[in-house]
């Protein structure tokens, strides 16, 4: 019997498992040569102030794939992550922003944007990180001060001391951070004073909540007075409708992100959008 149940199960295993690690053989090879052939593209999504002020963009990856078209970051970060890819990945997002606020420096209605990048663990966590950030500031002449870095909750909670080591030497060049998905980890009051923190942002996840979800409305406004609490700016992001924002704008949430104010796109569209707000 067990010899019968056992071949049964290697055969239906066995192939589903050989589709599996094909599957992501294969998205290892595709991301290299993404990275070669230059097919990762940056969109920009605003973030605004209660009035509808630009402070300025996060950036976004996505991959314009030859065949499958423009596969969202949820289709290869995981992959690029735990091949170490993300690295190489991560230093052309961040040198790609920096050109970009070198750009926007030259713009008298433009040079007080920020740019705010996604730093994943396994780039942030490589010996080399710090220096990785300080050259390429230098390379592209970007103001510190208007480079973000986003690092999620769940990253900050690891290996603490270096953490902040890290961060404090960023810091000291003016760099800024935020605490992304702020809300789906476990990081307490007396923790985050450690850390040198200017902002957090709270999660999509919460505030598609609002109006529907009054336990989760409560989550939202604790976390925003903590954040207050500790003198941090609060981004919402993921803010689609007027009640969302009135919710959040009652309850002392400062700035916004959504497709309320805009959705990612190219920097061209981004741009445009732009000269269009300040020409008309
Ligand atoms: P995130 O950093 O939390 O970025 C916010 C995500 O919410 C983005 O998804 C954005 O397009 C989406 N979003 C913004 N406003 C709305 C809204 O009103 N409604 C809805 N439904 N969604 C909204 P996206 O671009 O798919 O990125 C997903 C995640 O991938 C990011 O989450 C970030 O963790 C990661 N990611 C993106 N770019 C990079 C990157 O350059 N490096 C690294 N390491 N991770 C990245
Ligand atoms: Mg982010
Ligand atoms: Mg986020
Ligand atoms: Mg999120």
């Amino acid at each position: 019997y067990a010899k019968i149940a056992g071949g049964r199960a290697m055969q239906f295993f066995e192939p589903a498992m050989q589709t599996v690690i094909t599957a992501r053989a294969t998205l290892e090879t595709e991301l290299h040569t993404a990275m070669a052939a230059n097919q990762f593209v940056l969109h920009y999504q605003p973030q605004v102030t209660d009035g509808g002020g630009l402070v300025g963009a996060e950036v976004l990856v996505r991959w314009q794939h030859p065949h499958r078209g423009m596969v969202p970051p949820a289709g290869f970060i995981e992959v690029a992550e735990e091949t170490g890819l993300i690295v190489p990945i991560g230093l052309w997002v961040l040198e790609q922003a920096c050109i970009q606020l070198e750009r926007w420096s030259h713009h008298p209605r433009r040079s007080n944007l920020q740019i705010a990048v996604n730093v994943s663990a396994r780039q942030f966590r490589s010996d080399d990180f710090a220096d990785q950030v300080r050259d390429v500031l230098i390379r592209t002449g970007a103001d510190p001060s208007k480079l973000k870095l986003e690092l999620t909750e769940s990253l900050l909670q690891d290996k603490v001391t270096e953490t902040i080591r890290k961060m404090k030497s960023l810091a000291a060049i003016g760099i800024q951070f935020s605490m992304d998905d702020f809300g789906t980890g476990f990081s307490s009051l007396s923790y985050m004073t450690q850390l040198p923190l200017h902002q957090v942002k709270i999660d999509k996840s919460f505030v598609q909540g609002i109006g529907i979800d009054r336990k989760v409305e409560l989550i939202i406004q604790t976390i925003i007075g903590m954040a207050r609490s500790l003198d941090l700016a609060i981004v919402a992001e993921g803010v689609e409708t007027e009640q969302q924002l009135a919710f959040l704008e009652k309850h002392g949430c400062t700035l916004y992100q959504g497709y309320l104010f805009g959705k990612p796109v190219a920097l061209a569209e981004f741009d445009s959008e732009l000269n269009a707000e300040t020409t008309g």
